[in-house]
């Protein structure tokens, strides 16, 4: 592999190179050494890659380039971004402004959700790039908004989202909508038989770039898993006071704390607010205009908790977000691998922590990813009796809040114990 490692040798405009300078990258990412020159050579890819790995600035960063060097037309977008959220099509939007803003690109964000008005707006102003979820895409063209005779650049990000959220039919039929003649980019952080068939649907002799198998990117993330057991089993307060103990214990101001269901989000919202923290809950019934002001305050710190749905799990990129609390054991490996992506990202490390029962201690081994087989899902016999005495001394010696016993030996799995006069 011919890895490009200063984004000078990518060929970027001294405009881009400087912006990226501000921005503070000094290294392209591997999917950006790789991707980059693909783009630029006008190739169709398929990139394999998980969120986290920089494969944002890997597209923008050649298109911005190439659409600037393009003959712009009024009215007629030359590029279009399909993204399976809302949360996802701001990030891409930020991008664009944030690397080329001395080039003039019009960016047109047409998400559901959100009023009508401003994006239509925003499309009567001539942009160059549109970043759209599917469906709003879908709605706006129908009602003869969007002008698509120009277009010469496609991507598709997150594809296996997309197919996940349902939304393959409208891609096929977006994809049908758009001059035959165009470059191609489909990225995917994973690569499944349905992912591939769509892939070659869309793509024209693709260049696969691959980056980064799973367990690379995770290496960032210290992954925890806190056992409930005994009368936690039974109690969603006594689980509830188990978060609040870790979070004590383990200092934590800023994480995302990733619930299963929107109501059990709710409940969680409230209990924590009720002992005290800064919370928003953050699902798919809070409207996007709420969604993305709780977002800022909790980016600012304004709010430590993001009480979250999986919603959450992806596309949300916050700068070093140091933790994420699974406090809900995720559904599928996929969720999982997104949920604790939300940390660990662009190179700091992160830590990630999954309450879990035994039963869902059998299931992981299913659902967690093949590539997270080196945590050690068992607790040694022995070291559980130590951890047990530990606790037991702890309980006597520590004021109420630090009554938590943590198998401290044990790296990867620990157990928080509560009392039972600690109850809420
Ligand atoms: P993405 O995978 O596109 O969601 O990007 C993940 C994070 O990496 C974002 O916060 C980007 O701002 C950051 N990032 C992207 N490229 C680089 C780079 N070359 N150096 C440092 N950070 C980067």
């Amino acid at each position: 592999m011919n890895t490009l490692t200063s984004f000078s040798q990518l060929l970027l405009s001294n405009d881009l190179l400087k912006n990226l300078e501000t921005v503070g990258y000094t290294t392209p990412t591997p999917i950006q050494s790789e991707l980059i020159p693909k783009i630029f050579q006008g190739q169709d890819v398929l990139g394999i890659a998980q969120t986290g790995t920089g494969k944002t600035a890997a597209y923008a960063l050649p298109l911005i380039d190439l659409i600037n060097n393009s003959r712009r037309r009024a009215n007629m977008p030359s590029c279009l971004i399909l993204v399976p959220t809302r949360e996802l099509a701001e990030q891409v939007t930020e991008s664009f402004k944030k690397y080329g803003h001395q080039y003039h690109i019009r960016t047109a964000t047409l998400i559901g959700g959100m009023a009508q008005k401003n994006q239509l707006k925003s499309l009567a102003s001539g942009p160059d790039v549109i970043i759209a979820t599917p469906g709003r895409f879908l709605d706006f063209y129908e009602k003869g908004k969007i002008l698509l005779a120009n277009i010469k650049f496609l991507v598709i990000d997150e594809a296996d989202r997309m197919l996940d959220m349902g939304f393959l039919a409208d891609m096929h039929q977006i994809n049908k909508l758009l001059p035959k003649q165009k470059q191609a980019l489909f990225l995917s952080a994973t690569m499944v038989p349905s992912i591939q068939k769509c892939a070659e649907e869309i793509l024209t002799n693709p260049t696969v770039v691959k980056i980064k198998p799973a367990e690379k990117t995770n290496q960032k993330i210290n992954q925890c898993f806190i056992k409930i057991e005994g009368d936690a089993l039974k109690s969603d307060s006594l689980k509830r006071q188990m978060l609040r103990n870790l979070i004590v214990v383990k200092k934590i101001t800023q994480a995302i704390i990733f619930c299963n269901r929107k109501v059990d989000v709710d409940v969680l919202e409230k209990s924590m607010r009720h002992h005290g923290y800064k919370v928003y809950g953050f699902h798919g019934d809070v409207h996007q205009s709420k969604r993305l002001e709780y977002l800022e305050a909790f980016k600012k710190g304004e709010v430590n908790f993001l009480i979250a749905s999986d919603i959450a799990a992806r596309g949300i990129d916050i700068d070093g977000l140091p933790h994420v609390i699974n406090y809900d054991f995720p559904k599928s490996s996929d969720e999982y691998v997104h949920r604790i992506g939300r940390t660990g990202r662009a190179g700091v490390a992160g830590q990630a922590w999954t309450f879990i029962t035994a039963k869902e201690q059998e299931k992981g081994r299913r659902v967690l990813p093949d590539t997270l087989n080196f945590i050690d899902m068992s607790l040694p016999a022995d070291q559980n009796k130590e951890s047990s005495k530990a606790n037991k001394n702890r309980l006597t010696a520590q004021p109420e809040e630090e009554v938590v016993g943590f198998g401290h030996s044990i790296p990867k799995f620990m157990q928080i114990k509560i009392p039972k006069s600690l109850t809420e």
